[in-house]
């Protein structure tokens, strides 16, 4: 295995405690620190320590060899994840993410229209969809995916506001069901003109703001989010998200999987965070990037997302995993001493390697590294491989599921 140096993305949302921390450098870092990269994309590759040569130049250099047959049949010549460590100390913005149909073809008419890749407006920065896994590594709060239309039509009733009514009065016909009607609900908000939607994101919080207090869950939880996000975007129609996604608590260990056109947002927390090695987000609000409603909308999966949260699934010991239905990640947990001083496990395809904590020897059969908490190792594909752990730690395993 080779060790990997790492960018970290110093995006606004980003803790300055947490990564640090981690990584044991001095706490609060100079600046805002959100996501340490771990993989071989474009924007912010991670490089080889022993060489300094990015890993996305490495791979190019010698496809079959880094990635295996298999996965470059399969995704060509790209390592197909992203791994990484996310850590959020405000809300981040409301998103989807394309189908790898969507994403083809948006690329491609973006591409003939002669936009910039690096536009603020593009919205398709490559081909790929963007399927992501989030694993809390603290408590972790998002928003993510559709509740029932019906709860969404509580939450808005027990606001008693008369500009709400028409909502409500969508969702209490429910014409055409439940995806129709969250189609309506959505674009009635996103899409309403400017300054409706401002007034709306106004009367909305400052209602939800008074009744937190006094209403039974789910409206307390829901009005407590609302509340929260308008403090950080007073006058942001997303703030009212909380009202038709479900919010989601995650402790430690627990996950979400947000699959293509599902609306999600992180709150707070650390996570760990694996994805198809893509760039693409239509956000709906809460920034101050880039925002296109209108394609946002045609993107979005409007059907309900009942559970969200992903328990581990136990596959060997001490190790877990989060099935997904996606071949471009599976990501494993590895807790390393005590009973399981030494474990290993099969492993054919490209994988990354990050210690979260402790201090252990990572060995793919061909070499081996040793890793302190933050840091992380790639190891090429290789026939009959493995990954064997030794020491004392909690480690994660990036790799593909083909
Ligand atoms: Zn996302």
């Amino acid at each position: 295995m080779e060790l990997l140096t790492n960018e970290i993305r110093p995006y606004a949302w980003g803790s300055r405690t947490a990564i640090a921390a981690i990584q044991g450098r001095q706490v609060p870092s100079a600046g805002p620190e959100a996501e340490l990269w771990m993989g071989a994309h474009p924007a912010a590759p991670s490089r080889l320590t022993s060489s300094g040569q990015p890993l996305n130049e490495a791979i190019a250099a010698d496809p079959e060899g880094m990635l295996g047959a298999k996965t470059v049949g399969e995704f060509a010549a790209r390592l197909p994840f992203l791994l990484k460590l996310l850590a959020a100390d405000q809300p981040l913005s409301l998103q989807v993410h394309p189908t790898a149909d969507t994403a083809r073809r948006g690329f491609e008419a973006e591409e003939a229209a002669g936009i910039p890749v690096d536009a603020p407006e593009r919205n398709y920065r490559d081909p790929h969809h963007k399927p992501e896994l989030l694993v809390a590594v603290s408590d972790f709060e998002g928003l993510c995916g559709y509740r029932a239309p019906e709860e969404t039509g509580v939450l808005l009733s027990k606001l008693q506001l008369p500009s709400l009514e028409r909502i409500i009065g969508v969702i209490a016909r429910d014409v055409g069901g439940s995806g129709i009607t969250l189609a309506t609900v959505t674009r009635a908000l996103l899409a309403a003109p400017a300054e409706r939607r401002a007034i709306l994101a106004e009367e909305v919080s400052a209602a939800a703001a008074r009744r937190v207090d006094t209403v039974p869950e789910p409206a307390a939880t829901a009005y407590r989010l609302v509340t929260e996000l308008s403090k950080y975007y007073p006058g942001d129609v997303g703030v009212l998200s909380p009202l038709l996604l479900n919010p989601v608590r995650l402790s430690p260990g627990e996950a979400i999987y947000i699959p293509p056109g599902t609306p999600h947002a992180y709150l707070r927390g650390v996570g760990i965070e694996i994805m198809a090695a893509s760039d693409n987000v239509l956000r709906g609000g809460m920034t101050s990037k880039h925002v296109d409603a209108s394609e946002l909308l045609r993107v979005v999966d409007y059907s309900i997302y009942e559970e969200p949260v992903l328990q581990p699934t136990p596959v060997a010991p001490g190790v877990v995993e989060w099935p997904t239905p996606v071949r471009e990640f599976r990501l494993r947990r590895f807790r390393v001493g005590g009973l399981y001083p030494t474990i290993s496990l099969p492993t054919d395809g490209p994988q990354i390697v990050f210690c979260l904590s402790g201090r252990v020897r990572a060995d793919d059969g061909a070499g081996e590294v040793l890793l302190g908490p933050g840091e992380a190792a790639f190891g090429a594909a290789r026939d009959d491989g493995q990954l064997t752990l030794t020491g004392f730690g909690e480690v994660y395993q990036a790799t593909t599921a083909v």
